[in-house]
Parts: structure tokens; sequence; C-alpha cells
């Protein structure tokens, strides 16, 4: 018998007999366990847990506080009505009740941190959100569907004890990576979801240097959903988290570094990603809509969107970027001709004199960015056909 089978069996003891060490990191494997705590039980728990952490009582919220936690409870809603999960007041009764259902959220303290505190209930506090952009947005959003995440996977069971004792010290990898990657299933559904909209809300967690050792775990778990693109998208979407910060499209060893223009390169990324993944960002499925057009609760930048539509995503399409062209007919045009033309030189097309030329030349309307970001991403979706063919 070596070691490491001494330990092993060391540690099935101490668990078998209910004693449980704070020190393990990761705490415990998925789903290695089942429900040992009744509904009752998990509810004074969380109670217990919501005081200490400084929850608010909803029906005494200040006039300020009601105003935001209107907007972040809408927010909750929408994320649980695109995924059929049930927001309920009453305490839960069952043990399974924590996969389907979910309490209203509540407000703790304003010290920028969130919660999930087990049974249902989720803390979001009392901060500054940025409402009114989709970047704002997709922060508060991505935040509230994290804590959702947390509580789907544990609310009633032994693991959210567990991850509430070591919370502070020893929040492990596994439950924080578990959470956003229930996250990113969450916000798929939203018509302005996807990938994109997870990297653009986590994207202050793209460094390593973090001292705090909380957020070196969001790191951590940013850096796996990192990993699941690449692998969804057979190595074709790679996210630098190492060095210079980058996306890039992987067409065999020559890499075409993505650039979204408005800043919103995170989410041209990542929702080309999405379309990679689901074999549909080829040129003919490219389109232009205004904004108009779609969900009018998503807050898109500029006028128009760039979108890929296929059945096979989520709403029949996924918004891929941004123009402040408001007449799309402009822009359906050059699509048209960006698609027919030869397979362009897609390095060069920032300084490419052509684009350039013709945006300018064609008229007021053309805006030299609308017109670069059009040829990116049209270049791309040619070479992903080239290799589906
Ligand atoms: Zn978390």
């Amino acid at each position: 018998m070596n070691q490491k089978k001494i330990i092993t069996l060391a540690l099935g003891t101490l668990l078998s007999l209910g004693i449980v060490q704070t020190t393990i990191n990761p705490p415990i494997a998925e789903a290695s366990y089942e429900a040992p705590m009744s509904p009752a039980r998990q509810e004074r728990l969380a109670q217990k847990q919501m005081k200490k952490d400084g929850a608010y009582d909803t029906a005494t919220l200040s006039s300020s506080q009601k105003a935001l936690y209107n907007k972040l409870f809408a927010i909750q809603k929408r994320l649980a009505d695109a995924n059929n999960i049930e927001i309920v007041d009453k305490p839960f009764t069952s043990r399974h009740d924590h996969e389907t259902k979910i309490h209203p959220l509540r407000l703790r303290k304003s010290d920028g941190w969130s919660y999930s505190e087990g049974a249902g209930y989720i803390l979001i506090s009392d901060t500054n959100w940025k409402f009114g952009s989709l970047k704002g947005t997709s922060q508060v959003t991505q935040t509230i569907a994290h804590e959702m995440g947390h509580s789907l996977r544990n609310g009633s069971n032994l693991r959210m004890g567990l991850f509430v004792a070591l919370r502070g010290k020893h929040e492990s990898r596994l439950e924080e990576t578990g959470a956003d990657r229930e996250s990113v299933k969450l916000i798929n559904p939203l018509p302005e979801g996807g990938w994109g909209y997870y990297l653009l809300g986590n994207n202050r967690f793209k460094s390593q240097k973090e001292k705090h050792s909380l957020t070196r775990v969001y790191y951590h778990a940013w850096k796996a959903v990192c990993n699941d693109i690449k692998n969804a998208t057979k190595n074709r979407i790679q996210i630098s988290v190492t060095g210079t910060y980058g996306i890039s499209y992987m067409n065999g060893k020559t890499a075409y570094p993505i650039h979204g223009l408005l800043g919103y390169t995170d989410y041209l990324g990542g929702q080309i990603a999405e379309c990679i993944a689901k074999g549909v960002f080829l040129p003919r499925n490219l389109d232009i809509v205004p904004v108009s057009k779609l969900n009018s609760k998503c807050q898109y930048p500029g006028k128009s969107v760039i979108i890929c539509s296929s059945p096979k995503l989520p709403n029949g399409y996924r918004a891929l970027a941004f123009s402040y062209e408001e007449n799309t007919q402009v822009l359906k045009r050059l699509l048209a001709e960006y698609i027919h033309a030869p397979i362009q030189n897609h390095t060069s097309y920032i300084s490419d004199a052509d684009v350039i030329q013709k945006a300018q030349t064609a008229s007021s309307v053309y805006k030299k960015s609308d017109a670069v970001q059009l040829k990116e991403i049209v270049t791309l979706a040619k070479l992903e056909e080239a290799i589906q063919k």
C-alpha cells in the first residue's frame, strides 16, 4: 500500500464519519454527495448565513435601493424565464427544488461581493452597477447568472454547506468553475447571450496577477471557460490567457487576430466561437438588421447589428458586432460585395487602402470602422467555409 492510498483511505473514513475538513480544496468531486440535509435545515442555515452576510429586507428598502432592486430583479426574471426556472417566495420543500426553482434575489451591503447562500437564496451587492450599455449590463447579468449557477448546482445539499464553510479562505476552483459554466448555459438563450456575452461580462478577471485569492479563483474559472471555447471550436477560437491578451481565429498554423470595434473584441470573438461550434459561421448566414428589429431589452450599441442567422442558434441568430450606420441597405450592399469578392488577405485589412477608400468615397454614411469590421467578419467566415469544404 503506498502513501497515496493511505491518504485516500483516511480521507474516506473522515468523510464517512461526517467529519469534514475545511482545508480540503477542491472540497469534493462533482456529484459525490447525495443530499443528507433536509430542506428545512438548509433553509435555517441559509437564513442564518444571509443575516451574517448583511442581506437587506426587500420590504424595507429605501426608494433608491428599491429602484436598483427592480432593475436587478428584472434581469433575474429574464434569466429565469429564458431557462424555465420558477421564482418562488416560499421555502423549498423538496431536496430537488433547487434544480428548477430559485427565490427572488436579495440586496446585501455595498462591499461589492455577491453570494449564493443555499436553499435557493442569492444576494447581490448594493453596488453602483452600470446599466444602459451592453457592456455594463453584461457584468451585472453575468454576476446574477453566476450566483444562480451556484444555487442551481447546490441549492439543498451538503456541498452548499461545505462551500459556505469554506468561503473566504478556500473558495474552491471547482465550485467557481462550475458556477461560471452554469452561467454560460443560463445566458445562452438570451438574444444577446452566448460566449461573447460571458467574456464581455467577465473580462475584469482576465489577469492572473490579482493579489486577492478569490479573484485568482475567478481567473481560473474564466480560463476554464476559455478552454471550453477552444475545445468546442476544434482549436479555432483561441483566447490568450497568458502574455498579451487577445482572441484569435486559428487556421492551421496561422493566427488571425480578431479586432472587435468599439471595444467589443471579447463579444465578437466569443459570438463567432458560438457560431463555429454550431457549424454555421458561413458568409451566406451573415446579415445586418436594425437594432429595432431585435429584442428591445438588449442595449446594443449603435444602430445596426451584424448577425449570423441559423435555426441551429438560440432564437435563430447570434449578434456578432455593431454599427452606427442606420441605413442597413448601405451595409448590406457592402456585405454582398465582400462576400462575392475573392478571399482577402485578412492580416492587412486594418490598413487596407481599398476598403478605406471605398468607405470614404461611397458616401458620408459609410463609416470606415463599419467597412473594416464587416470585411473582417466576412473574411473569417470565408476562411471557416474553406475549412468546412
Ligand atoms: Zn461564485
